[in-house]
């Protein structure tokens, strides 16, 4: 119930992260590519008005010199009313008086200024900056207001507009295709969002389970043999006068629990390290064939005291970079194991030698060996093919997720199959 509900806070979160994120980078995107658009549509228009309002400007600085000389050709019209030449076909020029009246009705051509500029007003707000302007709320254009510097005309303002309808269709459809874009694709960041969220949720959720999971067996462990001890110990005070030796067999049992506890705790331990990765290996060169003769030596005189054979069979002659300690531990583990799980006259038995760019090892023995569906869980943390004989064992489940991890973390590979006859072999593998 409570994780139930963090994880879905959590997943919320990571949705509306992942949605805010989409949509910045895509806002930023439609805006950039909007402007880019817009200017560019506007480059050449603007263009045409600075360049025409330049050439409107130079002639009435002639004007105003009092050198004004007609083109050939034209007629020679008085300064104060002469028609502009006007190059550019697709440029209306205005001319306003100081009163605010447009006085060049006859150059625009009266149909043309009675349809679009009749009602239209002198705006001198924005003199000299290029704008875009509605008329009739229908007609856009883009203009440039600027001073009139003529003396001997009447005209104060000169306007040069630009009919930009094309433009602006342009722009009003790239607008409608930039809003459908974004509703699918709000529509495509919310699926990905939600996606993406299970996705992220998926390894926590299962860290989280995992984690609880091993909380639960180790408390579970733990609580057995503590269980046991106060017991025993309870049993003991009931007859405080009693010798030891007559409660020889509580105190052993305790004894033993308490090794089991240490055991355990130093396993969790070690697991809860590797978990946080705080663990680093402390590598060095390690001579593989005295290393293992060293470490099988205890453990041919105990296969030996429980009537056991223990063979080895190591000629590799190689030296590896390895973590002597950790690489002692998984043997300790490999072995202990092999001798738990074998009988009288059962053989155990190692073998290392080189293949490829790899050294591998192979602990074998002819034990009781383990169900072929079972092979698949034993590297689990805690698990145990038979709890009832483990715990007579000693064992806890943990050795071989120990095992896994030290050879991992080695960057080799640990697998474990039917022994040819009977029992079982583990095959290790380490990079040279
Ligand atoms: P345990 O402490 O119980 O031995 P391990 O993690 O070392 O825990 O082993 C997990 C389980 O794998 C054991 O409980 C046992 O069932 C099985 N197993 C491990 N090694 C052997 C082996 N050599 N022969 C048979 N079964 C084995």
């Amino acid at each position: 119930m409570f994780n139930k509900s963090i994880f879905k806070q959590q997943r919320l979160k990571f949705m509306f992260i992942n949605l805010l994120a989409f949509t910045i980078i895509f806002t930023i995107f439609s805006v950039i590519i909007f402007s880019q658009v817009q200017s560019t549509l506007y480059t050449k228009t603007d263009e045409e008005l600075l360049s025409m309002k330049e050439k409107v400007l130079d002639e009435d600085e002639g004007f105003g010199e009092g050198n004004f000389k007609p083109t050939p050709g034209e007629q020679n019209v008085p300064p104060n009313n002469h028609p502009r030449r006007n190059p550019n076909p697709r440029i209306i020029v205005l001319n306003w008086d100081q009163s605010g009246q447009i006085i060049n009705e006859a150059e625009i051509g009266t149909a043309y200024y009675e349809n679009y500029f009749q009602d239209y007003e002198l705006d001198i707000t924005n003199t000299d900056n290029i704008t875009t302007t509605t008329i009739h709320d229908a007609y856009h254009f883009r203009y440039i207001l600027f001073k009139d510097n003529n003396p001997n005309d009447d005209v104060a303002y000169i306007q040069l507009m630009i009919n930009v309808d094309a433009e602006q269709t342009i722009i009003a459809n790239f607008v409608k295709l930039v809003t459908i874009c974004s509703i699918i694709f709000i529509v495509l960041s919310i699926s990905a969002s939600i996606i993406l969220s299970n996705k992220m949720m998926k390894p926590i959720i299962a860290s989280w389970n995992k984690q609880t999971e091993f909380v639960e067996n180790a408390s579970h462990e733990l609580r057995t043999p503590l269980t046991i001890i106060q017991n025993k110990l309870e049993m003991m005070l009931t007859a405080p006068n009693k010798r030891i030796a007559d409660k020889f067999e509580n105190i052993a049992l305790s004894l033993s629990e308490t090794r089991r506890l240490s055991k355990l705790t130093s396993d969790l331990l070690t697991l809860a390290r590797a978990d946080s990765a705080e663990t680093e290996l402390v590598l060095k060169e390690v001579h593989v064939d005295s290393f293992i003769e060293t470490v099988c030596a205890p453990y041919k005189e105990i296969a030996d005291s429980q009537n056991k054979q223990f063979w080895l069979n190591v000629k590799s002659q190689v030296t590896i970079r390895a973590d002597e300690s950790r690489l002692h531990q998984l043997f300790v583990i490999l072995l202990d194991n092999a001798l738990k799980y074998t009988r009288e006259n059962d053989s155990i038995g190692v073998k290392a030698y080189t293949e490829d760019q790899k050294i591998v090892f192979e602990i074998s023995d002819t034990g009781i060996g383990i169900k072929n569906e079972n092979m698949k869980y034993i590297f689990d943390r805690f698990y145990r093919e038979d709890k009832a004989r483990s715990r007579e064992t000693g064992g806890m489940g943990l050795g071989l997720s120990i095992a896994h991890w030290i050879v991992t973390k080695h960057k080799g590979t640990i697998k474990v199959m039917k022994n040819q006859h009977q029992g079982t072999t583990f095959i290790v593998k380490l990079p040279k």
